[in-house]
């Protein structure tokens, strides 16, 4: 899969879109994403907070169980958008939950784009946000 910059700025800009699906009524730190399959599909994903917290969902693990329910295992990139309800986005990066599940399905070369908007937003790969991993690897 050929990830462009213009595949980057769709995947940025859905991305923040989905921060409008978000239910996030406890932190007010709304989340949305959007993830590439190698095959070019495109899941998208929120933040599901809920009253007891333990149950919360993040946006990223939301879009990778979407996809993986669906029948795809293989992804490019996700493009990741986050920040207060009423304040300006951050360069959101997952969290070591969501890292963990990226690395059962993602290749160290992954690439992970923290946006702001679909034209300012900061790229990483897989392996420099989770690096020296355990995988699915070190069980065989
Ligand atoms: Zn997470």
């Amino acid at each position: 899969m050929t990830i462009d910059k213009q595949v980057i700025e769709i995947l940025c800009r859905q991305a923040v879109d989905m921060r409008s699906k978000s239910y996030a009524p406890y932190s007010d730190f709304l989340v949305g994403c959007a993830l590439l399959t190698e095959d070019g599909k495109v899941y998208s994903g929120c933040n599901i907070e809920n009253s007891a917290f333990g149950p919360s969902m993040c946006a990223e693990r939301t879009a990778i169980f979407k996809a993986v329910s669906e029948g795809h295992k293989e992804f490019a990139a996700i493009a990741i958008a986050g920040g207060k309800k009423d304040g300006e986005l951050q360069y959101c990066a997952p969290c070591g939950v969501c890292r963990q599940v990226m690395r059962e399905f993602c290749k160290p070369s992954f690439k992970i784009y923290l946006a702001k908007s679909a034209e300012d937003y900061k790229e990483f790969t897989l392996e420099e946000l989770l690096p020296e991993s355990f995988g699915p690897d070190n069980l065989k």
